[in-house]
């Protein structure tokens, strides 16, 4: 499996770190390795002194599919969840500067947390999902993702064009504003609307 991330899609997150608003969806991958494993602490990596959190509403494929117009989009996806797009700052600065892939960045062991998911049907509009990121025991990042630039469907439909989907594929479809560098022994708990689907311990 794979999972499938959007970038910029959320317009004071763009302005954060002074990124121009793209005119089509910025996509990368991250490899399964990438995944942290459940119950695990985020080991903060030696070749980074900047990771940040990046909070994001997640969407599991259920159906095989290719050039997924976005009015069928809808049946290829029946579980919402959220998790966190670890991200090496510092060097993705340097990556993105030089005009070179992410990956290093971004794909690495640990950099995707997969929270609990939740049943689609718990959703009346997934337009209209609010979520949260708390540091310790402040909320650091909050969305909603009516704010997202491409909604869910159309990241479906854009990026089917292109890969693939397969079943247990998973879309990371952006961060709201507030991302930030983690150290050890913080903690981080994502909540989609009121529920917990997420802590995980940073050493
Ligand atoms: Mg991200």
């Amino acid at each position: 499996m794979k999972l499938i991330c959007i970038g910029r899609n959320y317009t004071e997150h763009i302005e954060e770190l002074e990124n121009e608003k793209p005119s089509e969806p910025v996509v990368f991958l991250k490899p399964d390795t990438s995944i942290l494993l459940k119950k695990q602490p985020f080991f903060i990596p030696d070749f980074s002194d900047e990771i940040h959190h990046e909070v994001e509403v997640l969407v599991k494929i259920n159906k095989v599919g290719k050039y997924i117009a976005k009015k069928f989009a809808h049946k290829y996806y029946d579980q919402i969840g959220l998790g966190i797009d670890f991200t090496a700052r510092d060097l993705q600065s340097k990556l993105k500067s030089k005009g070179l892939p992410w990956e290093k960045a971004k794909a690495f062991d640990g950099a995707a947390v997969v929270g609990e998911w939740l049943p689609k049907s718990n959703f009346k509009n997934v337009d209209n999902i609010n979520f949260s990121l708390k540091k310790n025991d402040e909320i650091v990042q909050k969305g909603n993702t009516s704010l997202m630039l491409y909604k869910i469907d159309e990241i479906i439909e854009y990026v089917s064009k292109y890969f693939t989907l397969k079943i247990g594929d998973i879309i990371f479809t952006g961060t709201p504003a507030g991302v930030g560098k983690v150290i050890a022994n913080d903690k981080l708990t994502g909540f989609l609307e009121d529920r917990k689907l997420f802590s995980i311990t940073i050493k």
